[in-house]
């Protein structure tokens, strides 16, 4: 039945000739646009009465009744068989599935501060859904419509479909109908149903939004009520398909998968593209050998003589002509055709490997079959559950929002002359500018339901503590047994303690949050200042693991720059991210590396961030240089983490600091527990600060011990590499460090593996120990060495 000409094999054409051979045929679209302006005018002023003559006159319908009644529904489900049921139904259920599975979430967030926007999905009210009848009854696009718009939550969806001579609907039509739960089906074909599904007539109430295939009258009808207002799903053209083979290919398989998009129509696009020379010829003996057992061969034939096979280099070669093409279905049927889709940017829907037909696709395995022809899928999307809904925005500014935002709109609106536009912000500012609740134009402000809590105050402010009866706080008013003041609380506002840790530090006392360790801190301010869900921080790996745990846990998210390699800050990505953060952490030194952190970094930052910027100093004292505890009051969103656990040696009394503006501490003193600091703690805090002398001494000696100890383990040829440390530890890369880890462990010496840390392979992190713990580790590790 093939000539030579039909389906030709184009051997390593040259490249200019993608575009002439890739070039889609004009398909006359065989409707006259003018006629099908008249048919849709007519039936918008006589409506059913229209409907009526036209299908008369085209479909040469006798019977004039429009819509499908009960009788007809319920005795179309008798007339089908069991096993097409069975395959309806399965074909349901994947399709459901599929659909259903793309509900997503809507996006609810804060541009900014007080500026809330979100959106609101609604389903479509009425949709229209076009069925052809014709020569072949379409029931599985009943199917591929219906189910996803129920699902969406369209409330009205009607069915068009033409009638027989006799005036019935296919039986096979109903029944899916029935199975998607449509009640409502119009017998009307053509350009005059969509003109009713677009207009509405006195029986049929007017679609917002009308679906389906048709004929090239109802394409032009639906094209032409586009123009109008009527939303259309997509232009439609001939169907068509591009198979990719290698050697891989099964030629039996790719013939019959040519022939089932051929048997389609006349017009139907079937091409195969190859890097075997040897496919095309087997894959045309297979076609000879097909075809003739086919009802529609002669359908499938003519489809045929415009289809080709092209024999190119590589499979590079074959994604350009593939993207140039955009195929409506695109089948790869290659070796390693998962690596082939990634480069595909352009086709409706993909088939994968040997065993996946287009035909699952056209029916049941859950995909729709609604797909972008003629190359429109460059741009378009086949039918999604999102076909049948659509997004309402919302927003809602607050006085504040308003006030940070509305300058910004003042400029735009002015510098495109909409004075009125101005005038909206600006008569709001004025009215609101006294409201405005921010703590700063320079600082982000706390959790909306933070600005509504009263500090935590105690009735015995009020009173003289030396003379006054203190009957308030259900304390044992025998006393403790451990004697001195400990059955009474503890002071909340640790006004003694910060007075003198602002004297200390050259700060004033209201700067300062003392806390159950600066991990109380971390906790706090990501409380405070971040939104859960919708708010996030940034951390820079490897870093202290806290961050990260205590945003987990407080539900906010979290943004990973990692630091260089060189553990130093990233400051392009960093920056180019910053304004996604509503806290972003540095630690310096950091641990576990140790290494300081560029200050002018963190000030650059500080500057381009519209939250704060929290450098956790937990290990300063131990660096050669002095923290950036002066650039307070220059970035007032900067936050300085500082703790009793290192220097001070006070880990067991769990005593940790935020220093920072006074506006963000007193948000973290309001929400902080009352007594977050026991009374011991209080008062060891303030005796060692009065022991400045003997600190500072034992810092000295630390750092010698920490260089004592570097210069030894570099000697040591189970040690790779010692960073150079500025705290009181040292990172350090081994050759096995999982199993020089449970070497020490044996030897009851306690170390920390990082190997799992980013850049920090194979790497331990050794805290520098007291003389005798030192030397006790590295005879150990001299041990192992020679071991
Ligand atoms: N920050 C860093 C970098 C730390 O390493 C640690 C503890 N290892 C802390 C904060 C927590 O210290 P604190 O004992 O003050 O909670």
């Amino acid at each position: 039945m093939l000539s030579n000409a039909d389906f030709p094999v184009y051997s390593y054409p040259e490249p200019n000739t993608m575009k002439v051979l890739l070039q889609r045929p004009l398909y006359d679209r065989g409707a006259d646009p003018e006629q099908v302006k008249t048919i849709l005018s007519d039936v918008r002023r006589r409506g059913d009465e229209a409907v009526k003559e036209y299908t008369r006159r085209f479909d040469r319908v006798k019977s004039t009744e429009l819509w499908v009644n009960d009788e007809e529904r319920k005795a179309a489900a008798e007339k089908i068989p069991a096993e097409l049921k069975e395959a309806v139904a399965v074909a349901a259920a994947n399709i459901t599935a599929f659909h259903q599975a793309q509900i997503s979430a809507c996006v609810h967030i804060f541009t900014q501060e007080g500026v809330e926007c979100w959106q609101r999905v609604l389903p479509l009210e009425r949709v229209g859904l076009y069925v052809p009848g014709g020569s072949a009854p379409l029931f599985s696009s009943v199917l591929m419509l219906g189910i996803p718009a129920f699902l969406a939550g369209c409330k009205e969806v009607i069915l068009a479909t033409p009638p027989s001579r006799h005036g019935s609907i296919h039986p096979a039509i109903l029944y899916a109908a029935d199975v998607c739960g449509i009640t409502r089906i119009y017998k009307a074909g053509g350009a005059q149903a969509v003109a009713a599904l677009a207009y509405g007539t006195e029986s049929l109430p007017k679609a917002d939004k009308i679906f389906g295939p048709g004929n090239s009258w109802v394409n032009t009808a639906k094209l032409l009520v586009q123009m109008e207002g009527t939303s259309i799903d997509m232009p439609a053209g001939p169907s068509e398909v591009m198979i990719a083979s290698d050697s891989s290919a099964d030629p039996c398989y790719v013939a019959a998968d040519l022939l089932s998009q051929a048997e389609h129509g006349p017009d139907s696009q079937v091409i195969l593209l190859t890097d075997d020379p040897e496919l095309p010829k087997a894959v045309r003996r297979e076609l000879e050998r097909q075809l003739p057992a086919l009802p529609r061969k002669d359908i499938a034939l003519q489809s045929l003589k415009s289809g080709f096979a092209a024999v190119l280099k590589s499979r590079h070669q074959i994604t350009d002509w593939i993207n140039h093409y955009a195929p409506e279905h695109l089948i790869l049927s290659l070796s390693d055709a998962e690596s082939v889709l990634e480069r595909v940017k352009h086709a409706g829907s993909v088939f994968l490997g040997h065993y996946s037909p287009e035909s699952l696709g056209d029916y049941a395995s859950g995909t729709n079959h609604t797909l972008p022809t003629g190359g429109s899928a460059r741009s378009y999307s086949g039918i999604t559950l999102d076909s049948f809904r659509k997004y309402m925005t919302v927003q809602r500014i607050s006085p504040q929002g308003l006030a940070a935002l509305g300058p910004h709109v003042e400029v735009m609106a002015r510098a495109e002359g909409l004075s009125a536009h101005q005038n909206a912000v600006l008569i709001r500012a004025k009215q609101a500018g006294t409201r405005a609740r921010s703590l700063s134009p320079d600082l982000p402000s706390p959790r909306p339901s933070i600005l509504r809590l009263t500090p935590y105050s105690s009735a015995r402010d009020e009173f003289e503590p030396e003379d006054a009866l203190l009957l308030d706080a259900n304390e044992n008013s025998l006393g403790s047994l451990l004697g001195g003041e400990n059955h009474r609380y503890p002071d909340p506002h640790q006004t003694l303690l910060k007075d003198e840790l602002g004297s200390e530090l050259g700060i004033e006392p209201e700067q300062i949050f003392v806390g159950n360790g600066s991990d109380e801190a971390i906790d706090l301010l990501i409380r405070a200042f971040c939104e859960p869900v919708q708010d996030a921080i940034i951390i820079q790996p490897p870093t202290y693991g806290m961050y990260k745990v205590a945003a987990t846990v407080n539900n906010v998210r979290v943004l990973e720059v990692p630091l260089q390699p060189d553990f130093s800050i990233d400051l392009e990505p960093l920056l180019a991210k910053i304004s996604a953060a509503r806290i972003t952490f540095f630690c310096s030194p950091n641990n576990p590396t140790g290494n300081l952190m560029n200050p002018e970094s963190i000030l650059r930052c500080a500057e381009m961030s519209p939250g704060l910027v929290v450098v956790d100093e937990a290990y300063i004292d131990f660096a050669d240089q002095s923290g950036m505890l002066e650039n307070l009051s220059a970035a007032p969103n900067l936050i300085i983490l500082r703790t009793f656990s290192k220097a001070w040696g006070m880990a067991g009394m769990r005593v940790g600091m935020a220093l920072g503006d006074k506006r963000v501490i007193g948000v973290m003193d309001k929400i902080k527990y009352p007594y977050n600091l026991s009374r011991a703690a209080q008062t060891a805090a303030r005796r060692v600060l009065r022991k400045p002398k003997e600190r500072v001494d034992q810092i000295r000696r630390l750092i010698g011990l920490r260089e004592q100890l570097a210069a030894a383990l570099v000697e040591l040829s189970c040690v790779e590499q010692v960073f150079p440390s500025q705290a009181n530890f040292l990172l350090v890369r081994v050759r096995q460090a999982a199993a020089l880890h449970s070497f020490l462990k044996s030897r009851g010496i306690a170390v920390r593996d990082r190997s799992c840390e980013l850049y920090c392979d194979e790497c331990l992190r050794i805290t520098v120990g007291s003389p005798r713990e030192n030397e006790t580790l590295l005879t150990a590790l001299k041990e192992y060495d020679h071991g």
